[in-house]
């Protein structure tokens, strides 16, 4: 089976790019049997990380080679130590922020949600905070790292919308502006040092308490109740299947030593190098077309 895939992000002038998946089993990229391994052990746990959004424009943390792809994002310690790492977090993501909530599903996600309704997973842990897999309609979803559309006042922990502290972050910084952005996964944006140090950064309405993104910055932890929640998903699934994370992160490569303890099978499918490679079946395969292949393989077997 050949599937053709046009105007793909990897391939910016638009020209057809045609991939041999799936059911082509000579192919050395393709682990023989996996799609139908796969197919067997199901529901599968699904755990994604930002390679399922990279062709949404958010770029990923790292490369194929599991190196950082840019300079670290800011640390948990960092930002609630230093006032000015909290000026530089709030300036760039005033910037960066519209591109992360005006981001478009991938085909990736449109994909699982379809998978989902089947049966064929049973639950999604993910690792980004984008919550496209929610806006493309899949519903048994967990935010391990928690979710960018938020914010949480550290004193009172009442949460605002990140459209809301948008508004105050406009309203008080009118001189901060830039047509074109880099966006970063963190929801962040490059921005110059000297205008880093300009930066008025809004106080909880109901208290004015520190405001953080309800998210988990690296160094960080995550609540005891979203590791319970994700880690009963695994117990009810027959199998692993990770899509689009190198899994340098321990809170998600946690979940292949799970499998692994559980003899569940484990499966892989991402592009570059992953730490649990030697632990699984992998394909090595962008989540978009992986996907559509998964899929259509179901739909046979159907
Ligand atoms: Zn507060």
């Amino acid at each position: 089976m050949r599937i053709q895939i046009k105007n793909r992000t990897d391939n910016p002038r638009g020209q057809a790019t045609t991939y041999d998946v799936a059911m082509d089993t000579t192919s050395e990229n393709f682990p023989k049997n996996f799609v139908a391994e796969l197919t067997e052990a199901s529901p599968a746990l699904v755990v994604t990380g930002a390679g399922i959004s990279v062709s949404t424009g958010i770029p990923t943390y790292r490369d194929e080679t599991g190196k950082w792809l840019r300079s670290d994002p800011i640390t948990h310690q960092q930002f609630l130590g230093d006032f000015r790492q909290q000026q530089r977090y709030w300036g760039r993501s005033l910037l960066g922020w519209p591109a992360v909530r005006d981001a478009k599903p991938a085909p990736g996600h449109r994909l699982l949600a379809q998978l989902e309704h089947k049966g064929f997973l049973s639950h999604i842990v993910t690792q980004n905070v984008d919550r496209l897999h929610q806006r493309a309609g899949s519903t048994k979803v967990t935010d391990l790292h928690g979710r960018l559309d938020r914010v949480v006042c550290l004193s009172c922990k009442t949460f605002f919308s990140r459209d809301l502290l948008q508004k105050d972050l406009e309203h008080l910084n009118p001189g901060i502006n830039h047509s074109t952005v880099s966006a970063r996964p963190d929801g962040d944006a490059d921005m110059p040092d000297q205008t880093v140090e300009s930066v008025k950064v809004p106080k909880c309405r109901e208290c004015e308490g520190t405001l953080m993104p309800d998210v988990v910055f690296f160094g960080g932890s995550i609540p005891a109740k979203r590791v319970t929640e994700s880690k009963l998903a695994l117990e009810r699934s027959n199998s692993l299947l990770v899509i689009g994370s190198s899994l340098q992160v321990y809170s998600g490569y946690r979940f292949c030593k799970w499998a692994a303890a559980a003899n569940k099978p484990i499966f892989l499918m991402n592009p570059g190098k992953t730490r649990a490679d030697d632990m699984a079946k992998k394909w090595q395969v962008d989540a978009d077309t992986g996907l559509e292949s998964l899929l259509a393989a179901t739909r046979e077997k159907a």
